[in-house]
């Protein structure tokens, strides 16, 4: 395995209060560039923040909040705007070819996606608009520029950090390009606020991209309480036709080196090996994604040659309502992560009642608490965690003890709490705004101006 650089973790308190409160936007343009909040998650790259974009949508829209969702269109047969919920729009825009466009491809297209979503804003009156939200470094791309040209302010969320990634990469994973830190660092630079989604992840934009600490807010990612919830195990175990005597660990999520469902298969086969009578059952449930989609089968390729392919069952992506029951059928998720900036599964599991054993990597510790709630390991060694969970496995007691636990510390982790916490970070990003560039008043595109712009009165200059 790489040998992990240290990253500099220490730095301010990130939960200091909000200077002088600004004012709740009316409207919001989310930027989600290379990946629809629409697209099944748990395979290529829909993953948690689309969970994530969607959720915090539907959540501000009952807010009274308007969202408008921009993301490339990947199909011929995605109209241009889409009404996910009530009050929130997702606008397919169309950039570069619908298939095929490869991810690290994405920034070719930038210049033809940010021309899409201003050509949609210039068809509204002058401040259709309040305010930029961007998911990903490549949507900061777009929304740094849009921030300029619609004069509002900005506010960016990382979800994953090239920096962070690169420094614990799995065995013979791909590093991330240079470019992307670089374009990373320029949205860091131009962003009027950060949204992190833990204190360590603040630390990370403080201390390895240069953000000013009192631009960032922490805002816990949450779970969707009202389907993750406890409920009957056996019930679960035979609507997904699992065996109501197994014992089963579910790994949940894309399939790449990065998340390391590897690690769970071989510490399969070393508890197998240990104990051939045990009735095991791992099952793993996503589909290929990022380094993965080179080699798609190269899981069930492991499972066969380690001898342990009898005891893994491979699912494909899941909906939520089909993901509820894998993690009710569960009795332990794990999380083997090399790198996470929170992990949605993680919190989902648990508000299901199932203890998480995970990685003691980025967002995880605060997802899973050691020892109460499941396991955080500090180790990528298979044989630990095949200890780990032989110990849970020997241990139903403590098992029913840390599924109530689990459930309880889920609790905090709510969606609307995370909406809250992002309009509270909106709030301060216009006091900001305006504090900082007094020129940019709203009303700043005269009427006339906006009228030829839609071609009513001619050309502008
Ligand atoms: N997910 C899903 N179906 C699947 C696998 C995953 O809906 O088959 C969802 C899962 O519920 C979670 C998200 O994908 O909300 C994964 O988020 P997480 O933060 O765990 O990982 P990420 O994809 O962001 O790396």
């Amino acid at each position: 395995m790489r040998p992990r650089e240290p990253l500099r973790t220490d730095g301010p308190d990130f939960d200091a209060p909000h200077p002088a409160p600004g004012r709740d936007p009316r409207r919001v343009a989310l930027v989600s560039v290379h990946t629809s909040p629409l697209a099944q998650p748990g395979t290529g790259d829909a993953g948690g923040m689309n969970v994530y974009v969607l959720q915090t949508a539907k959540q501000l829209a009952q807010r009274g909040v308007e969202v408008e969702i921009f993301t490339r269109a990947t199909s011929s047969s995605d109209l241009p705007a889409v009404e996910a919920a009530p009050g929130v729009t997702v606008r397919n825009v169309v950039a570069g070819p619908f298939e095929g466009l490869d991810k690290r491809d994405l920034p070719t297209q930038l210049c033809a996606f940010v021309a899409g979503v201003l050509r949609e804003e210039a068809r509204h009156e002058p401040g259709h608009y309040d305010l930029v939200h961007s998911h990903y470094w490549l949507s900061g791309q777009v929304g740094w520029l849009a921030r300029d040209r619609w004069t509002v302010p900005m506010v960016h969320t990382a979800h994953t950090l090239a920096a962070v990634k690169n420094a614990s990469l799995a065995e013979g994973d791909t590093p991330e390009p240079a470019a992307r830190i670089v374009g990373e660092q320029q949205v860091v630079a131009e962003a009027d606020r950060l949204v992190a989604n833990t204190d360590e992840e603040a630390r990370h934009l403080v201390g390895l991209y240069g953000a000013s600490p009192d631009r960032i807010d922490v805002v816990a990612p949450g779970a969707d309480l009202d389907r993750y919830r406890p409920g009957d195990r056996d019930v679960a175990r035979a609507s997904l036709g699992v065996d109501p005597t197994e014992f089963v660990v579910t790994f949940v999520g894309r399939i790449q080196p990065l998340k390391a469902p590897d690690v769970l298969v071989r510490a399969a086969a070393a508890m197998v090996r240990e104990r051939p009578d045990a009735r095991l059952r791992v099952l793993v449930v996503g589909g290929p994604s990022g380094s993965g989609l080179d080699r798609p089968h190269s899981l069930i390729d492991l499972a066969r040659s380690l001898g342990v392919e009898p005891h893994v069952t491979f699912l494909p992506p899941q909906p939520p309502e089909r993901l509820v029951d894998v993690y009710r059928a569960s009795d332990l998720v794990a999380v083997p992560s090399h790198s996470e900036s929170f992990g949605l599964v993680a919190v989902e599991a648990q508000a299901c009642g199932t203890p998480v054993v995970a990685a003691d990597v980025g967002g995880l510790g605060v997802a899973v608490r050691d020892g109460e709630t499941g396991m955080l390991l500090d180790s990528h060694r298979p044989d630990d965690w095949a200890r780990a969970i032989g110990k849970l496995m020997d241990a139903p007691g403590e098992r029913i003890r840390m599924a109530a636990a689990a459930a309880e510390h889920a609790e905090q982790f709510s969606w609307a709490r995370t909406a809250d916490g992002l309009l509270a970070a909106y709030r301060a990003a216009s006091a900001d705004h305006r504090r900082e560039h007094p020129e940019r008043t709203r009303a700043r595109r005269p009427r006339a101006v906006w009228r030829a712009r839609r071609g009513e009165t001619g050309r502008v200059g």
